[in-house]
């Protein structure tokens, strides 16, 4: 109820709109702008690794920080042929060091991958392109932008005020902290899978390893749910409409090996 309220109140401000994103053609409501949500995530990440850098929480692994660079260089490569804004993001990824099944790129590109998602599932090459195909897809799609301006809706009143003030950022970063944490929609799950598996083939990675990765990350969901299923609901037929999309993706894949 109070997410209606406060979309209300920005709407009758003039501060919200619905607006297609430029990608996915989708219409989505947006409380911050792509600036906003740009240099928020730049805020939170600095913050996120400054406190993983005390902690000794970044890998010093450089073989494996180099073979993760390695790969996400080749989608950053590709995301402006689907994104052109995105040539300009200040991309930048991090190993963390952590037991977590996770991976995430926030607004603008900022990226991390555990250690945990890529020793304990025994992630490919192939693999680790399509988890990361994924995320940034996220990003291309504009969906921290919208888990952003739901966090704001939930904080209420206080970001209304701050919002309705001049846009003070300090109220931001915490909000793209929160944004994190929350479970992207059913629909952008779907969105993110198609324009991931598609990003992936593009850099030259399997189609087949997107199903593959689902299927070990589903397995792993036994002994409770990984972090990354918390933040990114299965669409029921997720398995499914990825194989679909295969043949599509195959010759893609083929010329861009
Ligand atoms: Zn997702």
């Amino acid at each position: 109820m109070k997410f209606k309220l406060v979309i209300t109140a920005l709407l009758a401000a003039g501060l919200a709109g619905c607006q297609a994103n430029p990608v996915s053609g989708r219409s989505q409501l947006l409380l911050v702008s792509e600036e906003q949500a740009q240099a928020s995530s730049a805020q939170a990440y600095a913050q996120a690794m400054s406190e993983a850098q005390k902690k000794g929480k970044l890998s010093t692994d450089a073989a494996l920080n180099n073979r993760v660079k390695r790969i996400t260089d080749r989608l950053i490569a590709q995301a402006g042929n689907m994104y052109a804004p995105s040539r300009d993001w200040k991309w930048s990824v991090a190993v963390i060091d952590e037991p977590e099944l996770n991976a995430w790129c926030m607004p603008g590109g900022k990226m991390a991958i555990y250690t945990g998602i890529i020793h304990k599932l025994k992630l490919s090459d192939d693999e680790i392109g399509q988890i990361m195909g994924h995320e940034i897809a996220h990003a291309l799609l504009g969906h921290g932008r919208e888990r952003m301006s739901r966090a704001i809706a939930m904080q209420g009143g206080m970001a209304l005020g701050s919002i309705v003030s001049g846009y003070d950022l300090s109220i931001l970063a915490p909000v793209a902290d929160v944004a994190l944490t929350l479970p992207n929609s059913r629909e952008g799950e779907s969105e993110a899978d198609r324009y991931g598996i598609e990003l992936a083939a593009r850099a030259g990675y399997d189609p087949h390893a997107a199903i593959k990765l689902w299927e070990k990350m589903s397995a792993a969901s036994g002994n409770g749910p990984p972090v990354f299923l918390s933040t990114h609901p299965s669409p029921v037929n997720r398995i499914q409409a990825l194989n679909a999309l295969v043949p599509t993706m195959m010759p893609i894949y083929e010329k861009a090996r």
